[in-house]
């Protein structure tokens, strides 16, 4: 890569930039810095520049996914169940809500690297790609919630802040070197490089361990197979919806404690389904607190776990957003 000139305005745009991530070492400012200029120059995550054709390979896997989850419906059994329960806490919950969102993203609290890397590759298990795609694309969201540039704004049509830019967007396919210098702290660590490369494999041994589980339960290979629709096929489909929701969903209804500069908000039912990733308006208000629901009634599963975590001694340094009820506002404000 060439070297690049941290100008007045970068530095400028990279204080924007750093409060959505807490905890950055001191030598990843200048770094921070540079992306941030990156961001000034090329805006080229938002529609206008990433609507393409159709993705015909990830249209089809999450085609087959859809089919998969419709055809699980018919073999319900509380075995099955049990298997898509266990397999959306540690996908949606510890993969997503905690490794990728609150620790990757944002670093709104420390564990010692085995412990990110096992929720890291709980995370893949989601289908949402590698770590690297994920937490680039969601800190371009952050930087440009809302505005040219966001990767998925209702701003530009509901269906494609849910579904259309994974489907037709061409960020994943061409932007790799771009969504890199988003993630510097990712691309410099060797086993989130080899996470981002073989994202595939976790969800196919553990959908591969289902067939082994459900058989050896049931007794026969029909039951095996059952099991992975429900594990594997049903969990996903609906997890990915979960997640999706909040790019879209969260944006769109609910109520906004904060005045931020978006239009996120708090949504009850997206925090439900997600484990605490609703509370998206307290989120953009405060992105580096682990904790989203700010409140005892906004249930937040995510952060109980991060707090479990620490009570075992495996999480440290948790960034937790304080306010004042009365006159609520944006950190940093
Ligand atoms: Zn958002
Ligand atoms: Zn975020």
């Amino acid at each position: 890569m060439p070297p690049t000139v941290v100008t007045r305005e970068s530095i400028s745009a990279a204080a924007a930039y750093k409060p959505a991530i807490g905890d950055l070492s001191m030598t990843d400012l200048p770094v921070a810095a540079k992306v941030a200029q990156k961001v000034m120059q090329d805006l080229r995550m938002g529609r206008e520049h990433q609507q393409g054709r159709i993705n015909w390979i990830t249209t089809i896997v999450m085609g087959l996914f859809h089919v998969g989850a419709i055809a699980a419906l018919f073999f319900f059994s509380w075995k099955n169940f049990a298997a898509f329960a266990i397999m959306y806490f540690f996908a949606i919950n510890v993969g997503i809500g905690v490794a990728y969102h609150r620790l990757l993203t944002h670093r709104g609290f420390r564990t010692p690297k085995w412990v990110e890397y096992f929720v890291t590759a709980c995370g893949t298990m989601a289908l949402e790609g590698g770590p690297i795609f994920w937490v680039a694309t969601h800190r371009v969201h952050h930087q440009n919630s809302d505005q040219e540039g966001d990767p998925h704004t209702p701003v530009d049509g509901t269906f494609w802040a849910h579904a259309g830019w994974i489907l037709s967007g061409r960020a994943m396919h061409s932007e790799t070197a771009l969504l890199g210098r988003y993630a510097p702290d990712l691309t410099r660590d060797p086993v989130h490089v080899w996470l981002s490369k073989y994202h595939w494999l976790p969800l196919t041994i553990t959908g591969l361990l289902q067939i082994a589980i459900g058989t050896l339960v049931t007794g026969h290979f029909t039951g095996g197979l059952t099991m992975m629709l429900w594990g594997t096929f049903l969990r996903v489909t609906l997890g990915l919806h979960a997640t999706w929701l909040v790019n879209s969903a969260t944006h769109l209804f609910g109520k906004r404690r904060f005045d931020t500069r978006d239009d996120s908000r708090n949504n009850w039912w997206v925090a439900l389904l997600t484990g605490g990733e609703g509370w998206h308006n307290n989120h953009h208000a405060h992105p580096v607190s682990a904790r989203h629901g700010l409140t005892w009634y906004e249930f937040d599963i995510n952060y109980y776990c991060i707090w479990a975590l620490s009570k075992l001694g495996l999480a440290e340094k948790i960034q937790v957003a304080k306010f004042d009820p009365k006159n609520p506002k944006p950190a940093g404000v």
